[in-house]
């Protein structure tokens, strides 16, 4: 773990902080990559800044760290930035029980723990801005130039104008963007200002764990000393009556003191619900600055603007193209680009070209309508014999269990031209067990006539007749 940053990961509970990024990473994923890969990833530990999780399947290990880990790092990051890694294990005892299962849960929460105690406590040190992050490369446009300016005049003369700031706007629009680029301003113009940066979900954990471990006190401090509090997706807050309570004096003490507050969430104050009216009142004292979808001119200004930076040979043609398809969110649009470029790397061109850029993201939209496929025929195939998805998903092998797999595995292969490799990888199986599932259940209609009823009900239930 980087000794200079803020965050330690002492007394975390990473369950906790494994649900924060799930929810991070269903927000850039489709429900069903996100239902088909991750939700049977379990965390174990966090180990020098790296997020150990395990599978019990080598295709799904392979298959996440091929295609997602940088997403699961991203995620992690946003919501806890001293993350720098990932690393999957795989499980490969099958057969574990339930209660072999959740023995070793315990013992690696234990061991995380204690390792992490061991690391000290570095809640004192300054929090590290990712550099990438600035005012320089945040392209302004109309959707976000009014929040813009505010951070500015924040970063320029903080505590002074504009006391709390309080940013709102959807996912993936740039509001970490600002409050990282307030952060690498001040750390460099007013250096003798403490800032502290922090999610609310890091807030609401540190607050909780302070509590139990009798270092309220402590804790306050912290927070106290703040020259400059930042402070990320509110929304994290509500229903969280405690930590509302902690936040409200918090806010006080350096408002009182002429202390910089700046806050974002997805939703302006008046939307958030619940929350104590007085924290929704401080909230609206100040300025608040929304944070619009880009226009198309400002897209492609951002588009150029990563390319430059990150130094991609990209046409014109090209980033228009991009700019175009690309949904509201710029996360998504920047991943558009990069996987773009990786593919036309791929190719060995010299400068990216308009048709691989179509075939990149023509699988990617092709990726999601064929699994969005699948997903129907497994959500079908699992209410009609009353499975959980998740079971069927997970290594579970119980009779029903594994029937209801492979019923599902034959009607996906009958009706989506997928490969069965792929098909195989929904499941974290092989393909031969895919052909093995085909086989059987093929062998088991001609054998079963309750059977050839069953599968043709759910066919019309496909077919959505
Ligand atoms: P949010 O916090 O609103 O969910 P982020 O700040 O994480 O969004 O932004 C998502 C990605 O989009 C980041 O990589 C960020 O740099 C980029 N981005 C968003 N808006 C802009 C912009 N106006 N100029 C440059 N990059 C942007
Ligand atoms: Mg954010």
């Amino acid at each position: 773990m980087e000794q200079d940053t803020f965050i330690s990961t002492t007394n975390i509970d990473i369950h906790e902080l494994w649900n924060g990024i799930l929810e991070e990473i269903a927000k850039d994923i489709s429900m069903l990559s996100f239902d088909v890969w991750f939700k049977s990833l379990e965390i174990e530990d966090i180990k020098n800044g790296t997020l150990v999780l395990s599978t019990q399947s080598k295709h799904t290990k392979d298959l996440l760290m091929k295609k997602y880990k940088d997403k699961i790092i991203s995620a992690a990051q946003r919501i806890y930035r001293a993350i720098t890694g990932v690393e999957i294990l795989v499980k490969d005892d099958d057969e574990m029980t339930e209660v072999t299962e959740s023995a070793e849960v315990t013992k690696t929460k234990t061991q995380a723990r204690v390792e992490n105690e061991a690391e000290g406590n570095s809640a004192k040190t300054r929090f590290r801005f990712d550099p990438k992050y600035t005012f320089d490369n945040f392209v302004v446009g109309g959707s976000n130039q009014f929040a813009c300016a505010a951070a500015k005049a924040v970063a320029d003369e903080p505590g002074t104008k504009m006391n709390p700031l309080f940013i709102y706007g959807g996912s993936g629009l740039g509001k970490t963007h600002l409050l990282f680029a307030i952060g690498n301003y001040v750390t460099e113009h007013h250096p003798e200002l403490n800032v502290i940066y922090t999610t609310t979900y890091q807030f609401v954990n540190d607050f909780t764990n302070a509590l139990q471990h009798n270092k309220a006190n402590e804790f306050k401090q912290t927070y106290n000393s703040a020259d400059i509090l930042i402070i990320d997706d509110i929304q994290g807050i509500i229903n969280k009556i405690q930590t509302q309570e902690q936040f409200f004096n918090l806010f006080n003490e350096l408002y009182q003191n002429g202390k910089q507050i700046v806050i974002t969430s997805d939703k302006q104050p008046k939307e958030l619900k619940p929350l104590e009216e007085r924290l929704r009142s401080r909230f609206e004292w100040g300025m608040i600055a929304d944070i619009g979808v880009p226009d198309i001119e400002t897209r492609i200004a951002i588009l150029n603007k990563k390319a430059q930076i990150e130094r991609f040979n990209v046409s014109r043609e090209v980033i228009e193209y991009i700019a175009e398809i690309s949904p509201d969110n710029v996360r998504t649009m920047e991943g558009y680009l990069s996987r773009t470029v990786f593919y036309s790397n791929l190719l060995k061109e010299d400068i990216v070209t308009i048709s691989s850029a179509r075939e990149a993201l023509k699988n990617i939209a092709k990726d999601d309508s064929e699994m969005i496929d699948a997903t129907k025929i497994i959500d079908i195939v699992c209410k009609f014999y009353n499975i959980k998805k998740e079971d069927v998903l997970a290594r579970k092998r119980t009779k029903a269990i594994a029937e209801t797999r492979q019923i599902a595995m034959y009607l996906i292969a009958e009706y989506i031209n997928m490969p069965l490799e792929s098909i195989g990888n929904i499941f974290g199986r092989d393909h031969a067990t895919v052909i093995y599932a085909k086989n059987k259940v093929a062998d088991d209609i001609k054998a079963s006539k309750k059977l050839e009823i069953q599968i043709n009900d759910m066919k019309q239930m496909i077919e959505g007749k």
